[in-house]
């Protein structure tokens, strides 16, 4: 039976993190820049204000600049390109984050469309997708979305290397444009060999069982179950679900928790290596966000980015922040 690793988001993206405050030291120091986020909300959905105040508190951490603005629910689109439009000739504003979803009269595309691509640091914009999927690669010219890129960088950390990912079979559940589609991209660039899996895909456990590395990003809680996993397989559950949790009488308190898309008790003794939810996947996307936003401050002033970033970096222990 395999010793299932357990992969410590938590740690990689303290240390990422790290990293990424170590180089806006430098980047402050040597020539007087400290980059900008500005986040921009609309409405007051509490999921949302809870990721918006996490990314603010980061960036203050990271040593960033910049600002979190809110605008009413019942702003309209036109409101909204304005203040992006705004932020784009700010030369003080090296990354802007449009949090979503927005409220409907908006339209996410046109928004997400009207950012400056240099400070795009979600990576959503059509320039900085067609970027990921020409280049391929993390240190390419665009920005790459958070949520994948922090992925990735747990997969080398795991594998050894980006080396350790070539010719590996890869499955991604899922096709989204926040994760699903952007993460193959990576993993193609990485030299895997990718399938994609939907909610369309024939015998999908079958599928799951071909996956050296399976990343799950579909939202529903612990579809994937132990058996649909290749003995040794590297799992990193993008799922984040919160399900009831069983009731006092059973011992559970009754409170709701949080599960990914992998049935992680089943995918002990079976998976090689796998993120636990929460504390897995999670914290490597806002730690990412802060490497998009130092990124784009490098390139935005045509400065070297430090290599550590644009590569991704080591493991937590590398150095640069607990
Ligand atoms: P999404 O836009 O809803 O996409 C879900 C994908 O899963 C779709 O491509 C869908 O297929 C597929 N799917 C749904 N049911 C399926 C099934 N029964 N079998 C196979 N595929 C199925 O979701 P998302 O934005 O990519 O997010 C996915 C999950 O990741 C969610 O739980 C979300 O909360 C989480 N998430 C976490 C982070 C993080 O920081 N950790 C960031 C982003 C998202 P179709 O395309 O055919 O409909």
């Amino acid at each position: 039976m395999t010793e299932t690793r357990i992969i410590d988001g938590k740690a990689y993206a303290a240390g990422l993190r790290g990293r990424v405050a170590d180089a806006a030291r430098t980047l402050a120091s040597r020539h007087g820049v400290v980059p900008g986020l500005v986040t921009v909300l609309v409405g007051a959905d509490p999921a949302s204000q809870v990721y918006v105040r996490s990314k603010g508190r980061a960036a203050a951490e990271a040593g960033f600049g910049g600002d979190s603005i809110v605008l009413p629910e019942t702003a309209a689109e036109d409101e909204l390109l304005a203040l992006i439009a705004r932020l784009n000739a700010d030369p003080g504003v090296d990354g802007i984050l449009v949090q979503l979803p927005l409220p409907r009269q908006i339209s996410a595309d046109r928004v997400i469309a009207a950012i400056d691509p240099a400070k795009d640091v979600d990576g959503f914009h059509p320039v900085n997708v067609a970027a990921l999927w020409s280049g391929g690669d993390v240190a390419g010219a665009g920005l790459v979305p958070c949520t994948p890129l922090g992925c990735l960088l747990l997969l080398r950390d795991v594998l050894g290397g980006s080396g350790g990912l070539a010719g590996r079979e890869a499955v991604v559940i899922g096709r989204s444009h926040i994760v699903g589609k952007p993460m193959a991209g990576l993993l193609i660039g990485a030299d895997c060999t990718v399938t994609v899996a939907h909610s369309r895909t024939r015998d999908l456990p079958a599928v799951c069982r071909r996956a050296e590395i399976l990343v799950a990003a579909v939202g529903r809680p612990e579809m994937v179950r132990g058996d649909w996993l290749r003995p040794g397989a590297t799992v990193i559950d993008v799922g984040i679900n919160r399900v009831d949790a069983p009731d006092a009488a059973a011992g559970g308190g009754g409170r709701s928790r949080l599960v990914g898309d992998v049935a992680f008790a089943e995918a002990q003794g079976i998976a090689g290596a796998i993120t636990p939810v929460p504390g897995g996947v999670g914290p490597m996307t806002i730690a990412c966000l802060m490497r998009n936003t130092l990124v784009a401050a490098c390139r935005r002033r045509g400065l070297a980015v430090p290599p550590e970033l644009l590569a991704g970096g080591g493991p937590a222990s590398a150095g640069g922040g607990a």
